[in-house]
């Protein structure tokens, strides 16, 4: 049985972020992946000469340490896209540079209304009194105001793909799109901002406004893309790399089962045994709970969300959003549009592009939004969005799914996790796993450093 430092559980953006850091440090590291490839989601799909990617569209290399990583990733191939720009749109116009709803451009009285809602919560203190069995919308009443919560609800429906009233507050960290609106313009933004900290945290600005204290780091726009292979290109240096620095991976090798004890651990594959001083499980908490024998209802009280995805072949000029559209108008199906084969050069023809939709969905409703008359609904929304010149035909489409992109925790959640995850922890002190709302790329490379490195020495 071979013995190394430290075994990670899974190939995706967590584990191979991990395995890299753990043995840029010196760690000797032991990758299992199921399949017979890294990257997981990240990895894209080929069609018609371009590379599709998961939804996952660039690497953002704002904070130094993501920049050292993707740097010492891909070295040559990694793309700084220079005119990179993202909007978000309510209804008919975007706001360019802006992620978030904006509703000072499309409904001005209301974001008047809950410009003076939110100042008057300032003055009280109920904002305060937040407990895990809050509901996300009972929460975001009490911190934001009743109109803007009305607001966001159609809207919060749209990126769950339904079934919203369970949702816990303990969601924010993944719903953290619709914590910051833009209520006015810029510079009303910016002075609302400077006056307290509890209007800085609940109100945003465009990265265009200029003023670094409130945009920071994003007015850098620093962004970069694998110069080939969409994100798969990044996964396919990934392995490299990871190989490079001995990292061992072993493909094929979904992990079957787990013994631990507070001086070891031994975990199994098909193909082999591997021990280890710790284990870093990158796959969901319920899996682990399934293999090490605990008894875990905490995935009943999830609710799952998935993605459809569109891809349609368009004459490059018919494009006239920008590279990025979060779309929150709740008239419309897609949740957001994106122009993946600009960002690696990947047009096959100089003329010819192509852009993507995606659909936010729960699992059980997707066969109904893959059928064929979706891809025509889905077309007309990118037109009315104003992402696509409105008498554009597309020339080729296709579209896939993936059934869970995400999990959000209901108000019965937490305190079921908070149990599993001590009991956990009481039998299996080398396991370490991820905090619910630190998958995404950005949010786990700071919780690892953070976190994690320190958990795994
Ligand atoms: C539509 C969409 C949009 C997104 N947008 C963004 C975004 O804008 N920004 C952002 O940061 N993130 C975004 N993400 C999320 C990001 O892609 C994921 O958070 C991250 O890549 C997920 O990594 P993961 O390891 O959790 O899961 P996965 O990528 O699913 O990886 C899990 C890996 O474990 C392997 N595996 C499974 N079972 C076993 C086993 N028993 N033993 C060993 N290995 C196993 C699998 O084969 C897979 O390779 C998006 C995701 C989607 C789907």
């Amino acid at each position: 049985m071979k013995h190394t430092d430290c075994i990670i559980a899974g190939g995706g953006f967590p584990g191979i972020y991990a395995a890299w850091r753990l043995a840029k440090s010196g760690k000797k590291v032991c990758l299992l992946e199921a399949s017979d490839s890294l990257g997981g989601v990240m990895r894209s799909r080929q069609w018609n000469g371009y590379w599709l990617d998961n939804g996952t569209h660039n690497l953002d290399i704002r904070s130094e340490d993501a920049y050292e990583f993707y740097s010492d990733i891909l070295q040559d191939e990694l793309s700084i896209l220079n005119n990179h720009d993202w909007a978000s749109t309510t209804d008919t116009t975007y706001t360019l540079g802006f992620e978030m709803p904006d509703f000072s451009i499309d409904n001005m009285p209301l974001a008047l209304t809950a410009l003076s809602e939110i100042s008057d919560l300032k003055k009280q203190t109920s904002y305060l009194s937040e407990t895990c069995n809050q509901t996300f919308l009972e929460w975001y009443e009490a911190s934001y105001g009743p109109s803007l919560c009305a607001a966001i609800h159609p809207i919060l429906e749209k990126i769950t793909g339904g079934h919203t009233h369970q949702i816990s507050s303990a969601g924010k960290n993944t719903l953290s799109m619709l914590l910051r609106p833009k209520l006015a313009d810029d510079s009303t933004m910016i002075r609302c901002k400077e006056s307290s900290e509890f209007l800085n945290a609940r109100l945003g600005v465009t990265r265009h406004c200029g003023d670094t204290r409130f945009a920071g780091d994003i007015t850098a726009a620093r962004f970069a893309y694998p110069a080939q292979h969409g994100l798969g290109g990044f996964c396919d240096r990934a392995t490299v790399r990871l190989q490079e620095l001995g990292v061992d991976l072993q493909f094929n090798s979904a992990v079957e089962a787990i013994e631990s004890d507070s001086t070891s651990i031994t975990v199994k594959t098909a193909q082999e045994h591997v021990s280890g001083d710790s284990l870093l499980w990158t796959l969901p908490d319920h899996l682990l709970s399934k293999i090490t024998g605990i008894a875990d209802t905490t995935v009943t009280k999830l609710l799952p969300v998935g993605y459809c995805i569109y891809a349609f072949e368009v004459p490059s000029a018919a494009v006239i959003g920008p590279d990025y559209l979060h779309d929150y108008s709740t008239q419309r199906l897609p949740y957001r549009y994106s122009r993946p084969g600009v960002y690696s050069q990947q047009q096959p023809n100089k003329n010819l592009t192509v852009v993507m939709a995606e659909v936010p969905a729960q699992p059980s409703d997707q066969a109904s939004l893959m059928e064929s008359s979706m891809l025509e609904r889905v077309w007309e929304d990118c037109k009315t969005s104003g992402y696509i010149q409105t008498d554009c035909e597309y020339l080729d489409a296709c579209c896939w799914n993936i059934p869970v992109a995400f999990t959000l925790p209901t108000s019965e959640w937490a305190t079921e996790h908070a149990r599993i995850k001590q009991q956990r922890e009481t039998l299996h002190p080398r396991i370490a796993h991820i905090d619910a709302g630190s998958r995404g790329r950005a949010a786990f490379i700071k919780y690892f450093n953070e976190q994690l490195s320190v958990t795994l020495q």
